[in-house]
């Protein structure tokens, strides 16, 4: 789909417009001229004098002209209408089998249960979760796999009514929504379901058989708790063979620890169990702290200090992400403006998820938030992942245009695990490359990646990016990053992410430490 079709077509018509517009001038002059010699064409006469032909004849010209270009508007918005729809369908729905996706999914479950939560009747959700499936991939390919989900989708797609929403939110999991549905008929349609994937599945030449598990749960308030009751009681179904699990709270306390803190987690956000640490970036040349990295971390009642890998992406599946970005925003920008009132001068990088920059509303909370710091936009740098640039470009590019536009500074993290061009990525609004540190941490003992952190320092520069290297653990790599021509780095060696509290202290340390004369 050529999306820049509409734009091309609008200057072309703007040509032709002002094309057609010439030839009405001229050929109205060229009347007028003729008629200063003469009364032409001399048949005419009365008040139907040749002023009156003119302007007759090029109003026709107008008209003709008017009613082309007319027509081609009409085709151009229709395009440029479909080309939207078309995008608007691919993000909320899955390649593959064709259903709804996840995102399109949470927006039908918002629905779903507003509508409840207004006193509607409740809202039914099951999820099936395929019991071989990984099998018949692993066995027999990718391609036998692709075939068998979307023989399922088929065949689920058979068994349910028309108003039930079905989803595949990812995997070999399944989701129908029954909006207006209580627990018996659910319980019904769960059978069915189940029933249904029981049969054999003739795909490729091959008769395959799967099983499921499917977790049941009706709530008519909360999506979220929707969908982790519908996790717990499937995971209850498939630890137990029972086929049909329905949720009940006394299945909290076996679901595995993941699905408990997840249940936490909005709770946790709303009061304040996410803290922030902070990890100094240095520069290389001089030793100066430029800033800081902003962490996020939950100080759970019970787990302890609980590291993002295990609750980010959790939110990014069920919809918190937006207030947990909101959340880490708000206190890094309140620290870096304590900061500010103590003389020091730092950027704090904030990690934005995937989902954030689908997030059309985002630029507008953050220049709230940094008006509601007093902070000028060049203290808050925003950090990208190249996948989630590249998962929905346009919409992406239009938040990070207009996030660029409130001047504050983007980055892209994580450089080199992805599949981005460093070409595609200097197309984007950014202004700095984060070199993963996988390739950091090596480049001491692994030659191959010490060429690449060569060449991607080379070539960002070129491409005007300031580049900074993450997990440097040692004052070798440091040192060697130095030589490379690297802006700034990030590690253990300089400093661990650390609370507030003590950065005062470490950015002390810092300038001590690489001010001093290097030890020989
Ligand atoms: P990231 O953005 O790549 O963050 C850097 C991670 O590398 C941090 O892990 C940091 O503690 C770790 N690290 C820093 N220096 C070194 C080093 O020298 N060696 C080693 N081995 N590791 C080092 P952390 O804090 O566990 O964060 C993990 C990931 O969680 C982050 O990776 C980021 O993707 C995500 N994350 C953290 N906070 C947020 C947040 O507020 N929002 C979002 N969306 N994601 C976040
Ligand atoms: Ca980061
Ligand atoms: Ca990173």
């Amino acid at each position: 789909m050529d999306l820049h079709a509409g734009t091309g077509g609008i200057a072309a018509l703007r040509t032709r417009v002002l094309r057609e517009a010439a030839v009405v001038v001229l050929v109205t002059a060229a009347f007028t001229a003729a008629s200063a010699y003469g009364d032409w064409p001399e048949m005419i006469t009365g008040p139907a004098d040749d002023v009156v032909l003119v302007l007759a004849f090029s109003h026709l010209l107008m008209m003709v002209f008017g009613k082309r270009r007319s027509d081609e508007l009409k085709a151009e918005v229709a395009s440029r209408r479909a080309a939207e729809q078309e995008l608007r369908h691919r993000v909320r729905h899955d390649e593959l089998t064709g259903l709804l996706n996840r995102s399109g999914l949470i927006d039908e479950a918002a629905a779903a249960v507003a509508a409840s939560a207004a006193g509607g009747p409740p809202t039914a959700a099951i999820l099936i979760d395929l019991d071989r499936f990984k099998e018949v991939n692993d066995t027999l390919g990718h391609h036998v796999g692709d075939m068998l989900l979307r023989s399922v989708a088929g065949r689920l797609t058979e068994e349910l009514r028309d108003d039930a929403v079905l989803a595949r939110p990812g995997g070999d999991e399944f989701v129908v929504l029954l909006p207006g549905c209580g627990p018996e008929e659910a319980e019904q349609v769960a059978g069915r379901v189940l029933r249904a994937l029981r049969r054999p599945f003739a795909v490729d030449g091959l008769l395959l058989e799967v099983d499921g598990s499917c977790g049941l749960a009706v709530d008519g308030s909360d999506v979220a708790e929707l969908f982790r009751h519908a996790d717990v009681a499937m995971y209850a179904a498939k630890a137990d063979h029972l086929g049909i699990a329905v949720y009940r709270p006394s299945l909290d306390a076996e679901a595995p620890e993941h699905l408990t803190l997840f249940g936490d987690l909005r709770r946790a956000i709303r009061e304040g169990e996410l803290v922030v640490h902070y990890q100094p970036r240095v520069a290389l040349a001089g030793g100066r702290v430029l800033g800081v990295e902003a962490l996020v971390r939950w100080q759970h009642p019970v787990h302890g200090l609980v590291p993002p890998a295990q609750f980010v992406p959790l939110a990014e599946q069920t919809g918190l992400v937006q207030p947990l970005t909101e959340a880490v925003l708000d206190q890094a920008l309140a620290a870096c403006r304590r900061w500010h009132d103590q003389g020091l001068r730092l950027t704090v990088s904030v990690n934005l998820s995937a989902r954030s920059l689908l997030d059309v509303g985002l630029p507008d909370r953050v220049a709230e938030l940094l008006a509601r710091h007093e902070l000028p936009a060049d203290r808050l740098e925003l950090e990208i992942t190249e996948s989630a640039a590249m998962k929905d470009p346009v919409r992406a590019l239009d938040v990070l245009h207009r996030l660029r536009d409130l001047g504050l500074e983007l980055s892209v993290d994580d450089y080199g695990t992805g599949h981005a061009s460093l070409a595609y990525l200097s197309r984007l609004p950014v202004s700095t490359l984060k070199i993963d540190r996988s390739f950091v941490q090596t480049m001491e003992l692994d030659a191959s990646d010490r060429t690449i952190v060569r060449s991607t320092i080379d070539l960002a520069h070129s491409l005007g990016l300031r580049v900074v290297a993450e997990g440097v653990e040692t004052r070798a790599t440091w040192d060697e990053l130095a030589v490379l021509g690297c802006d700034a780095a990030q590690g253990y060696w300089l400093a661990r992410p650390l609370p507030e509290a003590e950065l005062l202290g470490c950015v002390a340390e810092l300038r001590h430490r690489l001010a001093a004369p290097r030890p020989v």
